[in-house]
C-alpha cells in the first residue's frame, strides 16, 4: 500500500528525446528530457508510458542508467516479440515525445556515503542500474572498492563495453560470455556459478554492498550463490527485469 501511495503521488511528465547511442545491435540509450524531472538516486527506475494514436496505451518499466546528476538516460534491449522494447530502440528519435513517471524505487540504491566494498552482478540490460552506480561512483570520487560481475551472450552483446574496459581505479570488472567467445577470450566462459562466484566475491565476511540485477532466473541463480558463500539473504539487493532478458 505504502507503494502504490507513493507511486500515486509520482505524476506522468513529457519527455522528449535528446540523444540515443546503439550500444550493441539489440540494445540502444535513449538520453530524455523530461520536463519537471527533479532528479534521481543511483539504482531507480522510471515507468514509460506510450499512447498510439487510437488511445491505446502500454507501460513498462527501465532502470535508469546515468548517474544522479547527468541527463536522464535508460538502456533499452529489444525482444524480438515485445510491444514497447522493438519502439524504443529501433523507432524512436530525437524530438520524439513520451512519458515518463518517477523516478522510482528506494531498496535497490547506492548513495556511495560509506567506503564499504560495492559488489554488482549484471545479466544483459540488468548491467544498467549497475552503471549508474559505477558512475555515480565516479562522480562522487568514491573509493569504495567496486566489482562488477557482467554476464552477457557473446562479445558483441556487452554493453558498455568501451566505457568498462577503462574501469576507474578501485573499480574491477570481471566478464562472462556464455554463448561464444572471440579468439583469445580470457574472461569468463560459462553461465555464473558457485566457483565463480567464490572467485569474484568478496567473503560475505566484509559485508560488502550486494546488488544483482538481470531477468528474474539469473537473479535468483546469482543470489542462491552467494547465499550459498555465506551472505545473508536479507543483505542481497535484487531487481528483476522479467522472465526474459
Ligand atoms: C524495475 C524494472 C526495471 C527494468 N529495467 C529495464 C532496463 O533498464 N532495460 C530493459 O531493456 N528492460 C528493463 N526492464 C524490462 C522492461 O520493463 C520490459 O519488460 C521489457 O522491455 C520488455 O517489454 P516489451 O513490451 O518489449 O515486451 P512484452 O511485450 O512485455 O513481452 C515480454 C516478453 O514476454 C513475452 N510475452 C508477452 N506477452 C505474452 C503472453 N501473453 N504470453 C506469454 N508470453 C508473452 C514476449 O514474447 C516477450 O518475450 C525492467 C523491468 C523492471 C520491472
Amino acid at each position: 500500500m505504502a507503494g502504490a501511495a507513493l507511486l500515486g503521488r509520482l505524476t506522468w511528465l513529457v519527455t522528449e528525446v535528446v540523444g540515443a547511442a546503439q550500444e550493441t545491435p539489440r540494445v540502444r540509450t535513449l538520453v530524455l528530457d523530461a520536463n519537471g524531472w527533479t532528479g534521481h538516486r543511483a539504482g531507480q527506475h522510471v515507468d514509460v508510458r506510450l499512447t498510439a494514436e487510437d488511445g491505446y496505451q502500454a507501460e513498462r518499466s527501465y532502470s535508469i542508467a546515468s548517474a544522479p546528476g547527468e541527463p536522464l538516460a535508460i538502456t533499452v534491449e529489444e525482444l524480438e516479440d515485445g510491444e514497447v522494447s522493438p519502439y524504443l530502440v529501433g523507432e524512436v528519435g530525437d524530438g520524439d515525445r513520451f512519458e515518463v513517471r518517477g523516478p522510482i524505487g528506494g531498496y535497490f540504491v547506492w548513495d556511495g556515503t560509506d567506503d564499504a566494498p560495492v559488489l554488482l552482478i549484471a545479466g544483459g540490460s540488468g548491467v544498467a542500474p549497475l552503471m549508474s552506480m559505477i558512475r555515480h561512483r565516479a562522480r562522487i570520487g568514491s573509493r569504495a572498492p567496486t566489482r562488477l560481475l557482467y554476464s552477457s551472450r557473446t562479445y558483441e552483446d556487452i554493453i558498455y563495453r568501451t566505457e568498462l574496459d577503462e574501469p576507474a581505479d578501485g573499480v574491477e570488472v570481471f566478464h562472462t560470455l556464455t554463448r561464444s567467445q572471440p579468439p583469445g577470450w580470457s574472461g569468463y566462459a560459462r553461465r555464473i556459478d558457485a566457483e565463480m562466484l567464490g572467485e569474484v566475491a568478496w567473503p560475505a565476511a566484509d559485508e560488502p554492498h550486494v546488488f544483482v540485477c538481470g531477468s528474474t532466473r539469473f537473479v535468483d541463480a546469482a543470489a542462491d550463490g552467494l547465499v550459498a558463500m555465506g551472505y545473508p539473504a536479507l543483505s542481497i539487493r535484487t531487481e528483476r527485469f522479467g522472465a526474459t532478458g
